[in-house]
């Protein structure tokens, strides 16, 4: 199951924490549209919301004012094919022995069935096939053992993969990065209290600040009374598996990643598309709104062309990946889209986005813009060619789906019929970054990943605990 979700957890010294969660699940929105929730505690009890739906939609001003407690969490899901149904939706909930646990999780696990499989040896009862609820059981377990510390520790010791997550112990907030920090977490200060996100985007939303990136592998703990938070580097590993897609694609453009402004790193591809395999056209037009700060960075950087809008965007209609078929993906990009001819007739065009993925989108396009009377249609993309899947949350398509997956780039050009059709270097990527290959994963684009994945090659020495039955023996 992939789970590309958004994430948050609040602690605040006496309001309401339902309140600030609801809008920094607005703010996360765009991570995940299928369901949303939020789970509160008051000191003496859980509360819990989740609805399927947009956050506008799942919430109504009785829901948030039931949310007792001044800490939190929440979540937002992402409509993926396999998994969608509210048993999957979070956060999860569980209460057990030594008390309630909320669990709200971005990324995913590759050896979460190991786990479940000894754990629902050892009695535990799973209500979900998601990998969110293995890792509640197992915290669950572990806790029943050693203090809050000792049992995160545990815990990431046994499951490998790719995990930010928001969880809350009774009333207490923590915020836990996988030790490869594949997806993205961050912790921010707000005038009464600490916030942990999926993206900084949410903490602006609150009108706070971002202290710093929860550093990968490392436990934050906010202190339920809002007045700070303790941090517990829990496992070092040499080398991180950033995800890029995330900046190329994923977060919005206003949020920071690993000290990184999305919106820079985008136009720095863009420029660096311009210098790798920039083509001189009357005019560069984006991808709504997915290529706008590549374009506006390749046309920059090509100084002497005309930028400009030739495509409108219908804002109501969701993302083209939610629809379940071939068909339905294709009227939706009709549906989505809309030349602005005067920009277009007669012209040679440069058209940018931010990646291919089935490929439906830019056959589409090009075929609109050559409609829509463009001379010529030439295709610049500010990502590498696509051609694996994504086992670590970002719901991409299986292998066969890619079009990239079996096909050179002059087959791609010829399948979408652009006049010409380049893609970013690894490298631009690695660069614009500032951190090598060894330091992010690239498994879609390279195919090799940097976890171990049943059936797929690795890049590096990596290697998945082994789940044996036995309780872990992670030095405490
Ligand atoms: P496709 O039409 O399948 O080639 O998809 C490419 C388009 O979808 C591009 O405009 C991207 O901005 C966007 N995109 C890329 N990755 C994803 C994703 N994981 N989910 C939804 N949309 C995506």
């Amino acid at each position: 199951m992939h789970e590309k979700c958004g994430v948050v957890g609040i602690s605040l010294s006496d309001r309401a924490a339902a309140r600030p969660l609801y809008y920094s699940l607005y703010a996360l929105q765009h991570r995940g549209q299928e369901s949303a929730g939020i789970v509160t505690h008051d000191g003496f009890q859980q509360h819990s919301h989740v609805e399927m739906g947009l956050v506008g939609d799942a919430f109504d001003p009785d829901d948030i004012e039931s949310l007792n407690g001044s800490n939190g969490i929440g979540h937002v899901r992402y409509p993926t094919s396999g998994s969608v149904g509210t048993s999957c939706a979070q956060p999860f909930s569980v209460s057990f022995k030594s008390g309630s646990l909320g669990l709200s999780h971005n990324g995913n696990l590759v050896n979460a069935e190991e786990i479940r499989e000894e754990l629902a040896g050892l009695g535990h009862a799973f209500t979900s096939d998601g990998d969110t609820e293995v890792i509640a059981h197992d915290l669950a377990r572990n806790l029943l053992e050693a203090d809050l510390v000792r049992a995160v520790k545990r815990t990431m010791s046994r499951i490998h993969g790719s995990y930010s997550l928001t969880i809350m112990h009774d009333e207490t907030v923590l915020g836990v990065r996988d030790p490869q920090g594949n997806r993205p977490l961050c912790i921010g200060e707000l005038e009464d209290g600490y916030v942990i996100a999926s993206e900084s985007a949410a903490i602006d939303t609150l009108d706070g600040e971002l202290v710093r990136d929860v550093k990968p592998g490392e436990l934050v703990v906010l202190h339920p009374d809002g007045s700070g938070y303790d941090s517990y580097q829990l496992i070092d590993l040499d080398n991180t598996a950033n995800c890029f897609f995330e900046h190329v694609y994923f977060a919005r453009p206003d949020s920071h990643i690993d000290e990184n402004l999305v919106y820079d790193v985008r136009r720095e591809l863009g420029r660096k598309l311009w210098e790798e395999s920039g083509i001189d056209t009357d005019v560069v037009l984006p991808v709504p709104d997915s290529g706008r700060s590549f374009a506006s960075g390749y046309a920059d950087a090509a100084e002497d062309v005309e930028f400009a809008e030739g495509l409108m965007k219908n804002r109501y209609v969701g993302r083209t990946f939610i629809m379940p078929t071939q068909d339905e993906r294709e009227r939706a990009v009709r549906l989505k889209l809309n030349p602005i001819k005067s920009t277009i007739e007669g012209k040679t065009v440069t058209l940018i986005d931010d990646s291919i993925v089935r490929g439906t989108t830019s056959t589409q396009l090009v075929k609109l813009l050559r409609d829509a009377g463009a001379e010529e249609v030439h295709m610049r993309i500010g990502s590498p060619p696509i051609v694996a899947p994504c086992y670590m949350g970002i719901d991409m398509a299986t292998r066969e789906e890619l079009i990239a997956g079996d096909r050179s780039v002059e087959e791609i050009r010829d399948h979408i019929e652009a006049d010409s059709l380049a893609y970013l270097s690894i490298d631009a990527i690695s660069e614009v970054l500032g951190k090598s290959e060894a330091d992010l994963c690239l498994g879609c684009v390279t195919g090799e990943y940097p976890y171990d994945i049943e059936g797929e090659a690795t890049d590096r020495d990596v290697e998945r605990p082994v789940i044996d039955g036995v309780e872990a023996t992670a030095d405490d």
